[in-house]
């Protein structure tokens, strides 16, 4: 099976809450929309962005969106007590039995 891994750290700068790190991520999912959009043209406007340059855009903001959702997961281990490792087993399993994935 074909994984995607990646690495993103814990940031060490912020003090993050179960909260602002739920807010984070929808503001970094609606910065992805936002360029996506642009890039379309969605509202309308006139496209005249380089394409290179809005894709390297999107995938920037694809990775503010990952690195938000790694920061939740490290405010839910260390404040909630939550096992990421085993909820992720659990995220696989469902895969598995949905369809999405071949054991
Ligand atoms: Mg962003």
């Amino acid at each position: 099976m074909e994984m995607k891994t990646i690495s993103l750290p814990r940031l060490n700068q912020l003090n993050p809450t179960l909260e602002s790190t739920a807010l984070k991520l929808m503001e970094e999912a609606g910065e992805l929309a936002q360029v996506i959009g642009k890039y379309r043209g969605l509202s309308g406007e006139k496209v005249e962005l380089d394409q290179e340059m809005v894709i390297r855009q999107i995938a920037c903001e694809l990775l503010d969106v990952a690195q938000t959702a790694v920061t939740m997961m490290f405010v839910m281990e260390e404040q909630f007590g939550v096992n990421i490792e085993s909820a992720l087993q659990e995220h696989r399993s469902k895969l598995e039995r949905k369809g999405y994935i071949s054991g």
